[in-house]
């Protein structure tokens, strides 16, 4: 069994629907298709819901409205068989009268859930439905029914396996079946989400649960890539990366995969495959235990980040004081990314501001506090274990003219990090694109991307 993820490009569109169900049709065996919210649906979504909270039920009507359109260009579009057609049109009102009663019902978090999960729910039908016109027999079957989160937003891994495998069994005659990214249900049993990008999620806590051979993610780019493509000109796809490199990937930025997805494909060591809906002939990325790492595998930053530097000498030949500035940041619900220190300072990196202000008020009492804000965290991944000779001083040799605010090294084997102003960014990641991969450094027309 595998599973496939498609996210919300590959169902954006008609076009993109007929690619997705062509994959789906060229492979064999048994598979469960994970689907995303066409894109943009669930921003919309969120917008509707938005609007309810503020009582906004003209402008949430609207959002609604023009919602309806979209689909029903997209049924006109999709079904050539009439029944087909109508059967689409029917899901399609249903899921619109749906909206519509969240109009007139008061408004709450359970409501707003229900609402943002309703992406999912419509291209699931919508592709059920297209598999049948090409003759494919399929199950869809509701993520409701078995993934499940605590109350603290963990997946419950025992539950989602027993609940899983009782519908997989049950339906052995099936061989395709098909569900949504991103939804669950809460302790209370009532509907919830794994967060935005959760379809990953998803994906990956399936194939756990049901120990499949492989984890396709299917996106619209052909893999992870050595540098963000969307700053650096010449770029290749990866074709092989360890778990621990594309998890620090996927976290500083790595946009293609949702950080936590990797930990349930780890923990089984099930291979995950990033792939191109667009192009699937490209081989993609292989995230599995065998990778053989190289020197440097990849470049990614992630923005956003503010430093704050505490500066006290009561820090110094003093214990206990990092615990004491730790606690400031654990009751404001606030996660460190980056620490260094000396020993009269403690520099940190925060990418969550909302409580930015009373956590300087808090910090004011152990010392001289400093915030920075605009900042970028650039992440070098790769095999950069403290007994390799010469990979530092290749590093940073890219870097002369640029000002560093903060490096963090020798946390894993597999990670170098340093903060740099945004604005100098996009020069940092183009000179490490020279200066570190042999091809540019030659010269070499790259991969295209
Ligand atoms: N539709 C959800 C989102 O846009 C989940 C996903 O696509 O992964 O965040
Ligand atoms: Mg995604």
């Amino acid at each position: 069994m595998i599973v496939l993820k498609f996210g919300g490009t590959s169902v954006g569109s008609v076009e993109n629907f007929y690619k997705v169900a062509s994959i789906v049709n060229n492979t064999k065996g048994r598979k469960i298709i994970v689907l995303s919210a066409m894109s943009g649906v669930t921003n919309t979504l969120q917008k509707i819901a938005n609007f309810l909270y503020l009582n906004k039920k003209k402008e949430a009507r609207l959002e609604i409205n023009t919602l309806n359109d979209k689909y029903n260009y997209v049924i006109q579009n999709l079904f050539i068989n009439d029944v087909n057609k109508k059967a689409g049109e029917n899901i399609i009102i249903e899921h619109n009268d749906l909206l519509h009663t969240f109009l007139t019902s008061n408004f709450s978090n359970d409501i707003e859930k229900e609402i943002l999960v309703q992406g999912e729910m419509i291209t699931t039908k919508l592709f059920q439905l297209l598999l049948e016109e090409f003759g494919q027999k399929s199950s869809l079957i509701s993520a409701i029914d078995f993934m499940k989160i605590d109350n603290l937003g963990e997946p419950q891994l025992d539950y989602i396996e027993n609940e899983l495998s009782k519908i997989i069994n049950v339906n052995n005659n099936i061989d395709t079946f098909i569900t949504q990214g991103f939804v669950c249900k809460n302790d209370k049993n009532r509907i919830d989400n794994l967060k935005r990008g959760g379809s990953d999620y998803t994906a990956s806590l399936i194939g756990s649960a049901l120990q499949v051979e492989q984890i396709q993610i299917w996106t619209d780019i052909d893999g992870m890539h050595n540098n963000d493509p969307r700053f650096v000109d010449q770029t290749f796809s990866i074709e092989e990366i360890s778990f621990d490199e594309a998890a620090e990937l996927a976290y500083f930025g790595a946009k293609i995969l949702h950080p936590q997805s990797i930990i349930p494909a780890k923990e089984k060591n099930i291979p995950v495959l990033v792939k191109n809906t667009f192009k699937p002939e490209a081989r993609g990325t292989l995230i599995h235990d065998k990778a053989k790492i190289k020197r440097i595998t990849a470049v990614a930053a992630k923005d956003n980040i503010t430093a704050i530097k505490i500066k006290s000498y009561r820090m110094l030949m003093a214990y206990g004081f990092l615990k004491k500035v730790f606690e400031v940041f654990e009751q404001n619900e606030t996660s460190i990314d980056m620490i260094t220190t000396s020993e009269v300072a403690i520099s940190l990196t925060i990418d969550d501001t909302k409580k930015l202000d009373k956590i300087v008020q808090e910090l004011q009492g152990f010392g001289n506090i400093a915030v920075d804000s605009d900042l970028s965290i650039i992440c070098i991944a790769g095999d950069l274990a403290q007994n390799k000779k010469g990979v530092t001083s290749e590093i940073f040799n890219c870097l002369r003219d640029i000002p560093i605010r903060m490096i963090s090294y020798g946390g894993s084997n597999y990670n170098l990090s340093f903060l740099v102003k945004t604005t100098d960014k996009i020069t940092v990641l183009n000179l490490l694109n020279k200066g570190l991969f042999s091809i540019f450094k030659k010269n070499e027309i790259a991969i295209e991307v």
